[in-house]
């Protein structure tokens, strides 16, 4: 049977990793060479510990005072697009105490199974990828912070997440190699880290290896369909005969879905990232800054890469550095021996968050046309989850029971 992969992010991969292993012929096709994108060059945390969706209550209120300065961690550029529109008029309603409630069990779910794959692969031979297992700290410098990490420790203990809070002498000493500057941290000791742009380039190379096809730099611009069927996809290139389709576009998974009249709300969330090989400045463990929204990612051994910002824009709208420089001026005010230049702007790596309306992924299979699994939307967690949905979309298709209940993650939940 021939499964037709659209797009070779880590979602599209990991499909192809489960397809490929339970005996399908699998070809993943990709527009562009494979080599960079969204899966890339981001911080690379597999983390139960972020139970809780984009879409929460004051995140509206928050964003619209950080619309105002360049260098904040968020920022919505104001457009009149229909796409946009009803992208943030779903988020808005999202946005409730009740959803943050309703989606924390299913988040744990998948983010947990997805560390347990994750855990599997690196026993993999021919996989690598520098997993650590190292936790997560998460540092806060101010008192409102403080109470909302007392919350989020007692959140996490009622959903069995290990998470402590540390005071700073002790985050100091987890810590030892440089001065940090925070009240305090949270210490989730379940989470982990891997080096994205190596998982990348091994996947690939497994898959490959193993039988997979791929066709890169050709771009899926529709789909043959004859009843409730999908017969193949069309590239600029030709038609592709298919069994089985996976949309797993990321970002743009939003107009090839239209093109089955399926509706699914979502933007790019732009993020950007700096990355020093060989850095002179070191973490234990992954970090991320509260206040400031930045991820600090040891990776490897000897590299660090400093991550942020959440910029709902066009897709092709040009970087702003001064994002880029609002990450490293934060990463300064917690760590003041980090000094780190904004290097030139073919130096900063950009990706594109596929960010659902409700900050929780679609994954399953369409109801209009059922030879059709939907895999997108993840937002800021496709690593964290990414392993997971790769095993969910191969019991997709083979139609066997699912490793977990995925009805909150329904592909038509906005139709
Ligand atoms: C700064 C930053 C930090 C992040 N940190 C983390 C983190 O620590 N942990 C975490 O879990 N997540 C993190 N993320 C989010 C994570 O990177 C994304 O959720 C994930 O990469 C999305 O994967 P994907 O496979 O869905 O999409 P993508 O990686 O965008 O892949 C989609 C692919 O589809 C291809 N494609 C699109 N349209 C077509 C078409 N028509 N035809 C053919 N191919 C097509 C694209 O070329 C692309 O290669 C971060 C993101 C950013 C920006």
């Amino acid at each position: 049977m021939e499964v037709i992969i659209i797009g070779g992010g880590i979602i599209g991969l990991s499909s192809a990793f489960y397809l490929q292993q339970a005996g399908y012929t699998v070809t993943v096709i990709d527009r562009t060479d494979l080599s960079d994108g969204c899966s890339y060059g981001n911080a690379g945390y597999i983390c139960p510990s972020h139970f809780v969706p984009l879409a929460t209550p004051g995140i509206v209120r928050q964003g619209l005072k950080w619309m105002l300065n360049p260098k904040s961690p968020f920022y919505i550029k104001p457009s009149l697009s229909s796409s946009m529109i009803s992208w943030g008029l779903q988020f808005m309603k999202s946005a409730t105490k009740e959803h943050v409630e309703r989606s924390a069990v299913p988040l744990r779910d998948i983010a947990l199974l997805s560390k347990q794959l994750y855990e599997e692969w690196a026993q993999v031979p021919g996989l690598d990828f520098s997993y650590d297992p190292q936790g997560m700290l998460e540092l806060y410098n101010t008192p409102e912070n403080e109470h909302h990490a007392a919350d989020t420790v007692r959140d996490a203990a009622a959903l069995g997440i290990k998470a402590s809070l540390i005071d700073k002498a002790t985050l100091q000493q987890m810590e030892p190699d440089t001065e940090i500057r925070a009240l305090g941290a949270v210490y989730f000791p379940g989470d982990a880290q891997l080096y994205p742009n190596q998982l990348m380039r091994s996947l690939q190379l497994y898959l490959k290896r193993n039988g997979v096809l791929f066709r890169g730099k050709e771009e899926v611009t529709g789909f043959v369909t004859e009843g409730n069927k999908v017969k193949g996809v069309k590239t600029l290139g030709g038609v592709y005969a298919a069994d089985h389709v996976v949309v797993a576009a990321g970002v743009w998974s939003r107009e090839l879905a239209r093109e089955l009249q399926l509706r699914i709300p979502m933007v790019g969330g732009r993020g950007y990232s700096v990355t020093l090989e060989n850095a002179p400045y070191k973490v234990r463990r992954s970090v991320i800054l509260s206040e400031a929204r930045v991820a600090i990612s040891p990776m490897n051994g000897n590299k660090i890469r400093f991550g942020g910002t959440m910029e709902i824009t066009g897709l092709n709208a040009p970087p702003r550095m001064q994002r880029v420089q609002g990450i490293l001026e934060s990463v300064k005010r917690y760590f003041p021996a980090y000094d780190v230049p904004l290097p030139p702007a073919d130096q900063v790596w950009y990706g594109y968050r596929p960010c659902s309306a409700d900050g929780l992924p679609h994954i399953g299979n369409m109801e209009r046309y059922p030879n059709v699994t939907v895999a997108t939307g993840h937002s800021m967690l496709g690593i964290s989850l990414g392993a997971a949905t790769g095993k969910l979309v191969g019991e997709l298709v083979a139609g066997t029971p699912t490793s977990m209940n995925i009805s909150p993650f329904k592909v038509e939940r906005f139709s």
